[in-house]
């Protein structure tokens, strides 16, 4: 069997990595060089703490790979898990963030709720009256996208995989209704399937094959600050719900601020977006990093950032399917594409060599529910 997978983000390297240890003849097609799209963009956050059961399943099998990873590929990712704390301020979130931590305690999780003062516990700059409640689990945390990226390509070199950077997919080819292959700038690759892990630029891959699905490029923001007073590097990534900002410490006492403020959020041109901070956007984020802990006073600098994007679904959970026969997607992840890449690369490796998933039911991600109005969407999104 061969595949060819589009995408060298961290997405495609892990399905191209699982497939290949199944022993399959696997071409992986990165426009640009690996991680250059949204994975070395992101923020590293890896966490068990999601609304939704087969986000905390794609979390639980992921955090199998991230735990065990330097043994499995020789490469430290600064896997540090000094947790996540989750806040509400309002009742209606708190009940939700509730509802959900018992979710994943039935999910055999670790997640506490906690009121306010007991959250100091883990964040004790916390500005406790504007919040009534918060979770915190101890598996979460956050590793190096970089590095992870690496890993998981030395992996798949090791295991067979032609890497092929530098060359874009042009067309998928077709065939009464069925994916053969793909066209690329410079040659044409037969295959059995192919695996859209495009990221971003998925929706465009998917109408490549004539199949319309619902992602959308959207840009995000993150912030290095230097703290009014430094943060320890045991501090929880820490999220504020109703506000949707979130901080986390950086190294040498410095944070990393995000969140997305904006009443509007437009879709972007992958190809020609702007890929730099905004100031205005930066101030507002230590203000609201402010409005949750005091680390953030007037007297923090702003060092420096970057925007990238999140592939966005009407629910804010991944499509993951045989869309047509031949056509795998793994799309859509709404900002938690890193951290559920180990366990996506596993499934999509099923779907390919077993014809279905076995590892998480992933039956809630696939496209048609749209059109069926069978959607939950997730509530723990920053
Ligand atoms: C600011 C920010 C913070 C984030 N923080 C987190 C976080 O804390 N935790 C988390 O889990 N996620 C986070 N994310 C989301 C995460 O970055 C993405 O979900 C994840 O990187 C998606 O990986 P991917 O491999 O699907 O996509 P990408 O990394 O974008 O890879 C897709 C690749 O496909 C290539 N490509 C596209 N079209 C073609 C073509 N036609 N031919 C060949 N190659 C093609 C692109 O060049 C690209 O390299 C964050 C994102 C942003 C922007």
């Amino acid at each position: 069997m061969h595949v060819v997978v589009i995408g060298g983000g961290i997405v495609g390297l892990a399905s191209a990595y699982e497939l290949a240890r199944r022993g399959v003849q696997v071409t992986l097609c990165e426009q640009g060089s690996l991680g250059n799209g949204s994975t070395d963009r992101a923020v590293g956050g890896i966490r068990t703490q999601f609304s939704t059961p087969v986000n905390v399943e794609l979390s639980k099998a992921s955090l199998d790979v991230w735990n065990d990873f330097e043994e499995r590929f020789g490469t430290d990712i600064q896997f540090r898990r000094p947790g996540y704390l989750f806040l509400a301020r309002e009742e209606e979130t708190a009940s939700a963030l509730e509802a959900s931590a018992a979710m994943q305690r039935d999910h055999d999780l670790p997640t506490e709720t906690l009121s306010p003062a007991d959250a100091t516990e883990y964040c004790p700059g916390l500005e406790v009256d504007r919040y009534v409640a918060g979770s915190y689990s101890p598996l979460d945390g956050y590793a190096d996208p970089h590095l992870a990226v690496q890993g998981y390509a030395s992996g798949a070199r090791e295991a067979g995989v032609d890497v092929r950077t530098g060359t874009t997919v042009t067309e998928v080819l077709t065939d009464e209704g069925a994916v053969r292959g793909v066209e690329t700038d410079t040659e044409r690759l037969d295959a059995d399937f192919v695996v859209n892990a495009a990221g971003p630029w998925a929706g465009r891959v998917a109408r490549m094959a004539g199949v319309d699905l619902p992602v959308s490029p959207r840009r995000r923001q993150v912030a290095i600050v230097s703290p009014s007073s430094p943060l320890s590097e045991d501090l929880p990534l820490t999220i504020d719900l109703d506000s949707g900002s979130y901080f986390r410490p950086e190294r040498d006492g410095a944070a990393i601020v995000g969140g997305f403020f904006a009443d509007d959020d437009p879709t972007v041109d992958p190809d020609g977006f702007d890929e730099s901070m905004d100031l205005s956007w930066a101030a507002m984020a230590v203000e609201r990093a402010g409005e949750t802990a005091t680390y953030f006073g007037p007297e923090t600098q702003i060092k420096r950032g970057w925007a990238g994007l999140y592939g966005v679904t009407p629910d804010d959970h991944p499509i993951v399917e045989e869309s047509v026969p031949g056509l795998v997607n793994a799309v859509g992840f709404s900002g938690h594409g890193f951290q559920h890449a180990p366990a996506t690369g596993q499934v999509v490796a099923e779907l390919c060599c077993d014809g279905s998933a076995s590892l998480v039911d992933v039956s809630p991600l696939r496209s048609e529910r749209f059109a069926d109005g069978e959607t939950t969407t997730e509530r723990h999104v920053a």
